[in-house]
């Protein structure tokens, strides 16, 4: 894995970790609010950093078979999401190499 490096995102409303605070993504990354996750409501991103995957695995959602790996936070390894590596419907192919992160793990942080 190596060495992570931090980065910092600049916007007006930027998502992070709920317990670190650690800066995963803005508002503009958000493609869908419609998703749901292990722990209620969740966002579809088309890019999130300062993570990390775990080990990719096929899962069966509500929308079919996936293969997905989860997604910790760099900074304090909470599992906040997953992302999906292979959709085999093919109305859910618009999912591969996107992040979901659950809203309830999420904290906005405000920008200086
Ligand atoms: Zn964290």
């Amino acid at each position: 894995m190596g060495i992570v490096y931090k980065k910092y995102l600049h916007g007006e409303k930027i998502l992070g970790c709920n317990a670190c605070k650690t800066h995963f993504a803005t508002h503009d990354h958000i493609i869908s609010r419609q998703f749901h996750g292990q722990f209620g409501r969740a966002y579809l991103f088309s890019n999130v950093i300062n993570v990390y995957t775990g080990e990719a695995e096929d899962r069966n959602m509500r929308t079919g078979l996936h293969t997905v790996q989860d997604i910790h936070c760099a900074e304090c390894a909470t599992v906040v999401g997953w992302k999906y590596l292979v959709a085999y419907e093919q109305t859910e192919q618009y999912k591969e190499g996107r992040f979901i992160l659950e809203r309830t793990l999420l904290h906005y942080v405000s920008s200086a």
